[in-house]
């Protein structure tokens, strides 16, 4: 059996708001519980798991209590986890009520043969395991008068509008939440967890559940959360093709920097990403003003910061 040192990484986010002192404290405190689950000799799809766990029940970042809403006002939300070591993964996509999307997301990987769950019946899935709905949520909903709107949520709320002759909340907030990590046994793992991103048709589904899209982890390559516009993020596969770099010897550093410009120069994209290698090397990269993040290796107090040059 391998003994690696134990890392984890979190994420709440890359757009252009700052990390406030809530969101700092919070990011710290998960870090610390989750290295706490890989000093014990706990796995990283755990460690993963509980990490991303306290981020979606603070109601601080957009994911589980804090999720954005979608056009039509109701929360459906995105995640997904999967581990380096047999290559398993489990992912819902437009789960309602549900607190923890991520637990639901862990349990598709290890209870069923499937990998991905949609709508009501991820729903259904996630309240068969008795998961805690979701109440209390803290997603503030705001209207489009109130804060500048790009010209692409424009066209969506304009066609959403024409769609049902209505008008209905967003807001701005990014601030999707995610992790990796490295366990003593040397297995990697990622995960994601996510309220979507503005103006959202209802239905629409981002990169976050999407295995090699928002998240992949092999224990041959390494382990990718991304976090930012879906829409980009899954025309370039990014976790996927970080993860192919990474196998071929590029170190994540330069895997994440490569696949960021591609981002840029291709598609106009935006993202972050948190890049993780089996060996515990790691990087944590975006192309956005800002990225809510951190790392922790259990000396010291965990890194936070919303800025990784
Ligand atoms: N990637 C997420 C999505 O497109 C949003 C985010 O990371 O902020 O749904």
């Amino acid at each position: 059996m391998i003994s690696s040192r134990p890392v984890i990484l979190a994420h709440g986010g890359a757009g252009s708001k700052r990390l406030t002192p809530a969101q700092a404290t919070c990011l710290a405190d998960a870090l610390v519980i989750g290295y706490a689950i890989l000093e014990q000799g706990g796995s990283a799809v755990i460690a993963v798991e509980c990490t991303i766990g306290l981020l979606e029940q603070s109601g601080l970042f957009n994911a589980g209590r804090g999720a954005n809403r979608q056009l039509d006002g109701v929360q459906r939300m995105d995640a997904s986890i999967m581990e380096g070591e047999r290559l398993e993964a489990g992912a819902v996509a437009s789960i309602e009520g549900i607190l923890h999307p991520i637990t639901a997301a862990r349990l598709v990987m290890e209870e069923t043969d499937h990998v991905l769950l949609v709508g009501p019946q991820a729903t259904t899935f996630a309240q068969h395991y008795q998961l805690a709905p979701l109440s209390g949520a803290r997603s503030p909903r705001r209207h489009a008068g109130r804060s500048p709107v790009s010209a692409a949520a424009a066209r969506t709320i304009a066609l959403y509008r024409a769609m049902l002759k209505s008008k209905r909340p967003q807001k701005d907030l990014h601030g999707t939440v995610g992790a990796v990590a490295l366990d003593h046994c040397g297995t990697v793992a990622a995960g994601a967890s996510t309220g979507g991103v503005d103006s959202m048709l209802p239905g629409r589904v981002g990169d976050s559940p999407l295995i090699g899209c928002g998240v992949y982890a092999d224990n041959q390559s390494g382990a990718v959360s991304m976090t930012g516009i879906g829409e980009g993020i899954i025309r370039l596969v990014m976790a996927k093709t970080i993860c192919d770099r990474l196998a071929r010897g590029t170190s994540p550093a330069v895997a994440a920097r490569q696949v960021l410009r591609l981002l840029l120069s291709r598609i106009s994209g935006s993202a972050g990403a948190l890049v993780l290698a089996p060996d515990g090397r790691f990087v944590i990269r975006h192309v956005t003003p800002h990225m809510a993040a951190g790392w922790w290796k259990g000396i010291g107090r965990p890194t936070v910061r919303d800025r990784f040059p």
